[in-house]
């Protein structure tokens, strides 16, 4: 569909003042206004046509870019440039207004706010109940293999007496006699334009359409009542410390009957007493001694699911990092496990009696004793570079 020409929408000549552009502007908006053509989409396009119009054309830059290239020249309403015409919002069409109509001119608590516009009914305020956080320490074991927890959170739930309502039992709310229900007033205002209409919440019933004749003795009114409750929590394996899970609507209720808030879970890693998390790898610094090293041994690891049995050959170095694979944690989007890094330290004795001494001091000279690295024996810092890139 191709976009009518700025000039014809606000039905003004091609060399038409600033003035003359304004007061046409002042005029398509006051005929096409929503609130003048309630639930009118054709109006509601020519109201956002002329503001897309009045919005190039106001400006000189942009009237003199359009004067040359057209549409192109100013986004032609697609996305570009900053500008795209068919994309403006009422609250853009809306900001325009001060500079037109003076800025005497209000469109207090307008109903186009809240991402309500054009909702009829949908005008009426939801309430919605307030989010609640709990935190949930997890071990290692339980973070790898996911683990259902339940939980006992104070929190709002629907009172029981008025089922949430607010009334009390046996009465009913009633529509509010000031908008009819609707959540809405609209007022009408006599400019030097003519009429305007103007929507704002219903100061009587707070938006809410109903009103409350005789409040619930258990909640006063307000529809909910402090209580506790065991909420299950199901966490996937793989969560991280830090991680938040959502629960929809598993948060505080909301005052008369609106939508409940979430449960926001924060999730905690209680320690291991010697495995650390990184990313779904984990770490563990194995230290063994000397003679084992060089003779060669069997070594336990502990893992999230008790212990490893691995194989040292003998002749193992110092900073040898030993990789089991799969023994790691695994990804919470389901994208494999991590794996489980021993980094071999050789202890050196920092007391030795005389008897060891003396057997040192035999073997120090032996060549076989001498650090003789080969190019297999990469430094720690390629070694890095290759677990940790
Ligand atoms: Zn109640
Ligand atoms: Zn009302």
């Amino acid at each position: 569909m191709s976009k009518r020409d700025y000039y014809d929408v606000l039905g003004v000549s091609k060399d038409a003042s600033q003035a003359e552009i304004k007061k046409a502007y002042r005029k398509m908006a006051i005929k096409y206004h929503p609130d003048k053509n309630p639930n009118d989409k054709e109006a509601e396009e020519k109201f956002k046509e002329a503001a897309e119009a009045y919005e190039v054309l106001s400006n000189p830059e942009k009237r003199a870019k359009y004067d040359q290239f057209g549409h192109a020249g100013v986004g032609g309403g697609a996305a570009g440039g900053g500008f795209s015409g068919g994309g403006m919002s009422m609250e853009d069409i809306f900001s325009h207004f001060g500079d037109i109509f003076g800025g005497h001119f209000s469109f207090g608590g307008s109903s186009f706010g809240g991402g309500s516009y054009g909702g009829g009914s949908g005008r009426r305020r939801m309430r919605k109940g307030s989010n609640l956080r709990v935190r949930v320490k997890l071990t290692l074991s339980e973070m790898a293999h996911g683990v259902e927890k339940k939980i006992k959170i104070k929190k709002y739930v629907p009172c029981p007496a008025c089922h949430g309502t607010g009334a009390e039992p046996g009465t009913q709310p009633t529509t509010c006699p000031t908008c009819h229900g609707t959540g809405q007033v609209t007022r009408v205002t006599n400019t030097f334009l003519g009429q305007m209409q103007t929507s704002s919440t219903c100061p009587q019933c707070g938006g809410e359409g109903e009103i409350i004749t005789k409040k619930c003795t258990t909640c006063h009114g307000d529809g909910i009542v402090k209580s506790e409750e065991v909420v299950t929590i199901n966490i996937p394996a793989g969560v991280n410390d830090g991680m938040q899970l959502s629960l929809s609507g598993k948060g505080n209720a909301a005052p008369r009957g609106g939508i409940p808030g979430d449960l926001i879970v924060l999730i905690e890693e209680i320690p291991h007493p010697s495995l650390k998390r990184d990313g779904n790898n984990l770490l563990y610094d194995l230290y063994v001694s000397f003679p084992d090293a060089a003779l060669g041994t069997t070594v336990e690891i502990p893992t999230v699911d008790g212990k490893a049995r691995v194989k040292l050959p003998a002749g193992t170095q110092g900073g040898k990092v030993l990789r089991l694979k799969g023994k790691g944690l695994p990804d919470v989007n389901g994208y494999g496990k991590g794996d489980l890094l021993v980094n071999v330290n050789i202890w050196t004795p920092r007391n030795l009696t005389h008897e060891e001494k003396r057997i040192l001091e035999k073997l120090k000279d032996s060549p076989n004793f001498k650090p003789n690295p080969t190019s297999k024996d990469r430094s720690y810092f390629d070694r890095m570079r290759e677990f940790f890139s």
